[in-house]
This record gives structure tokens, C-alpha cells and sequence, in this order.
């Protein structure tokens, strides 16, 4: 392709800088062993350096321009299978068996969702992500701040996050208009009942503003069971769900159950 014209509203910033694309490849912990799922290939510079290290590849790319860049890819790296479509709506339950590993520099239009859908699903291990430097402050987070919220909770419930790196808006083809981190999330026992817990967690964080016992109280809790819960996790009924733990979260569950 002689004039590739990048799509903004796909997220289309590549990396070329072949130092980083092997760091994140490092961060990402990744073995031949290993089985690899990337969102959003590109022209492939991720790709190419994930399957070199041997792991099985599933990379996934929803803009068909960039077939003919990736299919001959996959004929020099028998390992990397190239899926073209939405990774949104892809169903992985078909395509291979046992854990993956989740790598990408993701289009940011979708990271919170993707995110969140390495979270729940029980086969990922991890995740080694390039994300908006805002989201990775929003990931690790502590209670009580303006970046503290659903994804900071969600989070801790089912992993532990680090940043590993921070990449300036130069080292991509075009240059978003954020700077960037690569954030490597790894998963761990989830702590207690994770859908209960964020079923109160997105309560608390609807309407920041408010007091929980308020916002408990929108979301259709019981004002008497609320009172309780709060006071039973021994806080005080003016908190603000913000100012909670992930593990206050879990216990005020808990009570409601
Ligand atoms: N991995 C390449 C790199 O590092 O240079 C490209 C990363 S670029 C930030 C994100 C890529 O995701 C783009 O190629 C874009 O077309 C693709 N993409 C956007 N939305 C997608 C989706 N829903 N499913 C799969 N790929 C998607």
C-alpha cells in the first residue's frame, strides 16, 4: 500500500520504534509456551514481534485495508493466526483452548470496555496494554482521589496493575494528542462475589456527588438494609462511595446480600 491513510476514529497510531515494541513484549512476560491475544494488529509491528517469541498468536484487526499487510504475516510465522473484524464482538470461546495472555496497543475509542473484558474473562491471566496515560492513572488509583472509580475497583478485584512504562505521544505514527503508559495488569483470585460487588460498586460511583446511602438508595437498595451495611463496614453514613476500598466494597456486599 503506497499511501495508508490512518483512521482517527479507529484509533490508528502505530508504533515503529523497535526498542519499545520488544520492551512491551518483555513486560508482557510472554513464552514460546505462551498463547497471545493482541486487539487491533495495524500493520503488524506488535504482531510480528509477539509471534517471533514463539507464543501461539490470535491478533485480531477490524480495518480489512490492512489484510494485505497481515495475511503474508501469517504465512511467515505458521504460530499467528490474523482474525479481521471487530474484536468486540468476537467470540474466542471457538478458537483455542486453556489460558491467553491479552498484549496490545490498544485503539483507545475501546479501552475501557477491552479492559474490561480481560477482567472478566476467567482465560485471560493477564494483560500488557499501551493505554491513554489518564486511563493508566485512573488504574492505580488510590480510594478517595478524582481518578479513583468503577475501573480502579474493578480492577483491584481481580488483579493487581503496574505501570511499566510511560511512552510520549512522538513514538507513535501519527502522534495521538494524549501521551501514553503501557500498564501490565496481572489476575488474581477474585476477592469475594465480583459481580455482586460491582453491582454496589457502580451504584456507589453513579452519582459522585452523593452520599453512598444516597446512592445505594437510587439504585433500588433498601434504605433500612443500606443504613445498616454502611454502618455495619464502620463508616459513617455521609461517606461518599469514593472514599471506600475495594475490600470495604466486598464487605458492604456482603450486607446487602
Ligand atoms: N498494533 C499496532 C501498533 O502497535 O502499531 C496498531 C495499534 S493501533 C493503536 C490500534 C489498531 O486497532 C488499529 O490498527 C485499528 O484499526 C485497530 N482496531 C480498532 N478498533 C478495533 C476493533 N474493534 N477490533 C479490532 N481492531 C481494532
Amino acid at each position: 500500500m503506497e499511501q495508508f491513510r490512518h483512521s482517527h476514529s479507529l484509533g490508528q497510531n502505530f508504533l515503529t520504534d523497535g526498542n519499545l515494541l520488544s520492551a512491551i513484549v518483555t513486560d508482557a512476560g510472554v513464552t514460546a509456551g505462551d498463547t497471545v491475544v493482541e486487539v487491533g494488529a495495524g500493520m503488524g509491528a506488535l504482531t510480528r514481534r509477539l509471534a517471533e517469541s514463539g507464543a501461539r498468536v490470535f491478533a485480531f484487526e477490524i480495518d480489512g485495508r490492512l489484510a494485505e499487510y497481515l495475511r503474508p504475516l501469517e504465512e511467515e510465522y505458521p504460530n499467528l493466526t490474523v482474525i479481521m473484524g471487530d474484536f468486540m464482538k468476537a467470540d474466542m470461546s471457538g478458537l483455542f483452548e486453556g489460558k491467553y495472555k491479552a498484549v496490545a496497543n490498544l485503539p483507545y475509542y475501546i479501552t475501557t470496555p477491552v479492559l474490561f473484558h480481560f477482567l472478566d474473562d476467567d482465560r485471560c491471566t493477564g494483560a500488557t496494554v499501551m493505554v491513554q496515560k489518564e486511563v493508566a492513572d485512573r488504574i492505580s488509583a488510590p480510594p478517595g482521589g478524582k481518578d479513583y472509580g468503577v475501573l480502579s475497583v474493578s480492577l483491584r478485584l481481580s488483579g493487581r496493575a503496574e505501570r511499566t512504562r510511560t511512552v510520549g505521544r512522538q513514538m507513535f505514527d501519527p502522534p495521538p494528542k494524549v501521551d501514553s503508559a503501557v500498564v501490565r495488569i496481572t489476575k488474581t483470585e477474585p476477592i469475594g462475589d465480583k459481580e455482586g460487588v460491582m453491582k454496589v460498586v457502580r451504584a456507589a460511583f453513579a452519582m459522585r456527588r452523593k452520599t453512598l446511602l444516597n446512592c445505594l438508595c437510587s439504585a433500588g437498595y433498601n434504605k433500612e438494609s443500606a443504613t445498616a451495611a454502611i454502618t455495619g463496614i464502620g463508616r459513617d453514613l455521609s461517606v461518599r462511595g469514593e472514599r471506600l476500598s475495594p475490600e470495604e466494597f466486598s464487605a458492604l456486599a456482603k450486607f446487602l446480600q
